[in-house]
């Protein structure tokens, strides 16, 4: 028999995870269960914390991506100083070169926030030697970052044992138990378990637990390495419009991604990697030369509008935690933190509102099968 948390995560991801620590971290007891750790897309992910670089335009979600920026330096110190593991956080900013004159709008070359600045052929050769010749000049970010979001979520892991969050993988939720706009429980591949509140942060799979719009989207990636006896070359992510090299400090150097329309279609394939390839050869000619260190894929939780699902349900004691598409590595911190101040304080940021979707379908009486108990609209 398992003893009551107060708060039981569904989904052990770079979200739940972080919800997970903070609650802990307030004094919540936790429980996650996750079906596979390594199936997570957050360990698939490039890392890379790129509200700019990614054209975000002013939106309560750029405000939402920036806050979260701002957050990491010291949220990663405070993982890194709780397990001792690196996180990999590492504000290089991001060069985002263009190929056409249509991808420079020929609007200011530096914004008055400094958040941009456009660098000519001259200019971005002087600044990272070695770039293809198609290049004609490009973007830079220099409040942009990355972690290794790998050994992010290997930290965060870390970090909720230690704490005592009780963490289990393997362990697959089959249905959310309700009545009367209440969870009761969930039915897991073990045991029913029960908890005060929970939290469905299943990534891409959340539609198979409850009725959502959060679909898959596909992303392939690779890795090459940087020779030993050479210097690592590029000292921050290049970010062109159909491709991403991302320089790890290690040596490593990932490069990604596809965005395809698949469902759960596992597997690298050829004119996945072949795209990739060619599109980071000519941006960055000398990586043909480097060995391929490492080929894989994972599962992107898009929505239709492309926002993160955050907040009440139309449960009173489920919490939405989903559907953070291309963002949810530079979103965790901000999510934790919203999220934890939601359940834990009943404090809701007014920024949660934009991300809300519990608009109501009434939701029947009682229900312990596995058919959705409630649906959801935007
Ligand atoms: C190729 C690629 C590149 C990306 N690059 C970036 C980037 O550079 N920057 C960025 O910010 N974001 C990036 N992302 C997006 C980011 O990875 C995701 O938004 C983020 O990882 C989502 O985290 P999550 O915890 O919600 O989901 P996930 O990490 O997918 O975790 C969900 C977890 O829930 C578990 N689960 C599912 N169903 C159940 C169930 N029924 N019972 C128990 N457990 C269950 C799964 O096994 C999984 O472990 C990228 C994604 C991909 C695929």
């Amino acid at each position: 028999m398992t003893a009551k948390s107060d708060v039981l995560i569904i989904g052990g991801g770079v979200i739940g995870l972080a919800i997970a620590v903070e609650l802990k971290l307030r004094g919540a007891s936790v429980t996650v269960l996750s079906r596979d750790f390594q199936a997570a897309a957050s360990h698939a992910a490039a890392g890379m914390l790129a509200p700019h670089a990614e054209a975000l335009p002013p939106s309560p979600m750029l405000d939402l991506c920036k806050r979260s920026r701002s957050l990491y330096r010291d949220w990663t110190r405070k993982l890194e100083d709780l397990t001792g593991e690196p996180t990999g956080y590492w504000p290089c900013g991001i060069l985002a070169p263009v190929y056409t004159q249509l991808e420079h709008p020929g609007c200011s070359d530096r914004d008055a926030s400094g958040v941009q600045e456009w660098l000519d052929r001259d200019a971005i050769n002087l600044y990272q030697p070695g770039l293809g010749s198609d290049v004609i000049g490009g973007w830079w970010y220099p409040e942009d970052a990355q972690v290794d979001n790998r050994a992010l979520v290997g930290a965060l892991w870390t970090a909720a044992q230690c704490l005592g969050v009780d963490v289990r993988n393997r362990i697959t939720v089959e249905v959310i138990q309700q009545q009367q706009r209440q969870v009761i429980g969930v039915q897991t591949s073990a045991e029913v378990i029960r908890a005060e509140h929970y939290v469905l942060a299943t990534g891409a799979w959340s539609n198979e637990l409850l009725p959502s719009p959060v679909r898959p989207k596909k992303g392939q990636m690779l890795s090459v390495r940087v020779p030993e006896h050479l210097q690592p070359p590029l000292k921050r992510i290049l970010f062109a419009p159909d491709i991403y090299i991302v320089p790890r400090r290690d040596g490593r150097i990932v490069i990604g991604a596809t965005s395809e329309d698949v469902g759960f279609t596992p597997h690298n394939t050829p004119s996945g990697i072949q795209a990739l390839l060619e599109r980071a050869i000519r941006l960055y000619p000398q990586l043909q030369h480097y060995p391929i260190q490492e080929f894989w894929w994972g599962f992107r939780p898009a929505t239709p509008d492309e926002l993160p699902i955050l907040g009440t349900s139309p449960c009173k004691n489920l919490t939405f935690a989903t559907g953070h598409y291309r963002n949810g590595i530079l979103l965790a911190p901000v999510t934790a933190s919203l999220i934890a101040d939601l359940i834990w304080e009943q404090k809701s940021d007014s920024l949660l509102a934009h991300f809300n979707y519990s608009l109501g379908v009434p939701i029947p009486a009682s229900t312990t099968t596995g058919i959705p108990a409630f649906s959801i609209m935007i």
